[in-house]
């Protein structure tokens, strides 16, 4: 069992939709959109299926995938955006749940072109760090797992061009709790800008924030 916190299969599923859940009622999977995915061991991920709304998902709705994206069990089809899961396992042997969802504040930055690339707030140099913005690609093709390649080693949350945001973590926890970070960072630069000039922190103070992490890091553990 890969999963940080050594869950079984049935706990696993029930996070999923726990998760599925919270993230609807965030308003960043309208309709049947986002997915979520999590490792059941070396070989084998449990994946939401297409077409169900995440405020409806149960357990035994879900979907084991190999690492090609092959079906292995589940009465339904899986996501039809899998691809971008799976680049992500890929790519993060230290990744052990992928989060894919449309959060609204944080798709219109990728609607207009931007990351959140701008070191706005505290919070964005203590977390997630810069989100980049993965080049356009039709979502459900092999492009978007191509798009986000050069992202996924060195981030946990990318933004997608036209289309959304996606996270990954250790955990279901942590990889809901970046997708939650990306749209409040997102709403802050919003609000920033609409305010007026932003003021980007400076090179010395995000140091100073990089320290504080690790000091903060070191005293978790
Ligand atoms: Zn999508």
């Amino acid at each position: 069992m890969l999963d940080s916190e050594c869950r079984t299969e049935v706990e696993l599923r029930r996070d999923l939709v726990r998760f599925s859940r919270l993230l609807y009622r965030l308003g960043f999977m309208p309709g049947t959109s986002g997915n979520l995915s999590v490792r059941l061991d070396d070989s084998r991920l449990l994946v939401t299926p297409t077409g169900v709304s995440k405020f409806l998902l149960r357990s035994a709705d879900m979907v084991i995938v190999d690492l090609q994206g092959r079906h292995l069990d589940g009465y339904r089809k899986v996501t039809s955006e899998v691809s971008m899961h799976l680049a992500v396992y890929r790519h993060r042997n230290d990744v052990t749940a992928v989060v894919h969802s449309h959060p609204p504040i944080a798709t219109a930055f990728a609607c207009v072109g931007r990351g959140l690339d701008e070191m706005l707030c505290q919070e964005a140099a203590m977390t997630l760090g810069v989100v980049p913005l993965a080049t356009y690609a039709t979502t459900g093709t092999e492009e978007v797992a191509a798009s986000l390649a050069p992202f996924i080693p060195d981030h946990d949350a990318i933004l997608l061009a036209n289309h959304g945001a996606v996270t990954c973590g250790t955990t279901l926890l942590e990889a809901f709790q970046k997708m939650e970070i990306v749209e409040h960072l997102a709403n802050i630069a919003l609000v920033a800008h609409q305010l007026g000039a932003p003021r980007t922190l400076k090179h010395e103070q995000l140091k100073q924030l990089r320290d504080a992490k690790t000091r903060y890091l070191q005293n978790a553990l």
